[in-house]
């Protein structure tokens, strides 16, 4: 990742990629305290487009606040960052990764001496899973780790910390043989992927997980529009692993993820053990709406050209 060419934003100046670096006592490397978004830019007609900027440079504002980090940029700097560099790195899609950490100024945990530093990169990431995961959906496996508890981290925050858990519990399914992990919240009731929002269909019914110990996705909030614009009924409620094997479809949601069938959990098909007509419909919407093919979603998208 880090020997190629390229730029990099960092704190307000664009760096050349192989340049962009921290001290080895970087506090947020000691520690994980510190906050980051997944964005996307898709092609579309008018050149790359990033689809839900804004909401996305909201929540890393709202980690920050959540880990009482002073984000010393402003929503339209972290914003036009993002623009920059996909413009500046020359992508037609990208995957953007902005990230506020701690500095090198300390090392203690009281950690009131240090500054708050903001990067931005930016880099070409076409599938998350094998592009054939898209139509034939993901074999998943309950996991042995419990998704974080709201007193113990803070599960609307976007933090670094946070990830230990999501790649512990991606690590186990991997090593299972499984493409991925469906974490519980510490009463059992499903959370979500370990870096995706988790949705089941039952009886023309859409269910998702409340987001008391799950992300507030982007991508799930998509999701919700298409069901309400497609007249399908929406319950957010507590999801037991047991309704998941006997629902009619299964998809995770992510920025990276995007829309996923999942096909089976704990060795138990789902549904028809494939992708299910809804997961594809809503599959279609949001690939038509990132590429800018849906002009009721139009503001969702921010070309990265001036
Ligand atoms: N849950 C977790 C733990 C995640 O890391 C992500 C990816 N950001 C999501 C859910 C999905 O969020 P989004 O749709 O905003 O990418």
């Amino acid at each position: 990742m880090a020997d190629r060419d390229g730029l990099i934003w960092l704190d307000g100046e664009m760096v050349p990629w192989r340049e962009a670096k921290v001290h080895v006592l970087t506090h947020t490397l000691h520690y994980g305290m510190g906050c980051f978004e997944g964005v996307r830019a898709y092609q579309t007609n008018e050149g790359p487009a990033i689809f839900r900027l804004q909401d996305h440079t909201q929540r890393l504002q709202r980690s920050a606040h959540i880990l009482n980090m002073k984000l010393p940029y402003s929503a339209e700097t972290l914003n036009e960052a993002q623009r920059l560099v996909v413009r500046e790195n020359g992508l037609a899609s990208a995957y953007i990764r902005p990230m506020a950490f701690l500095g090198s100024e300390g090392m203690g945990l009281r950690a009131d001496n240090l500054n708050v530093h903001v990067t931005v990169a930016a880099w070409e990431w076409p599938s998350y899973m094998a592009p054939e995961a898209r139509e034939q959906g993901i074999r998943i496996r309950t996991s042995s780790y419990t998704r974080h508890h709201v007193n113990i981290t803070m599960c609307k925050a976007k933090a670094n910390g946070n990830y230990i858990n999501s790649m512990l519990a991606l690590n186990e399914a991997m090593t299972c043989g499984y493409d991925e992990a469906l974490l519980l919240d510490n009463e059992g009731y499903v959370a979500e992927g370990s870096g995706e929002n988790l949705f089941i269909v039952s009886d023309g019914v859409l269910y998702t997980p409340e987001l008391t110990s799950c992300l507030d996705g982007i991508t799930r909030r998509t999701i919700l529009a298409f069901a309400e614009e497609l007249s399908i009924p929406v319950k957010e409620k507590r999801i037991t692993r047991d309704e998941v094997y006997i629902a009619d479809e299964a998809f995770f949601t992510g920025t990276a993820a995007e829309v996923l069938p999942i096909r089976e959990l704990d060795n138990r098909q789902i549904g028809e053990g494939c992708r299910g007509p809804i997961t594809k419909r809503f599959q279609q919407m949001y690939f038509e709406a990132v590429e800018g093919l849906r002009d009721q979603n139009r503001e969702w998208l921010t070309l990265a050209s001036d």
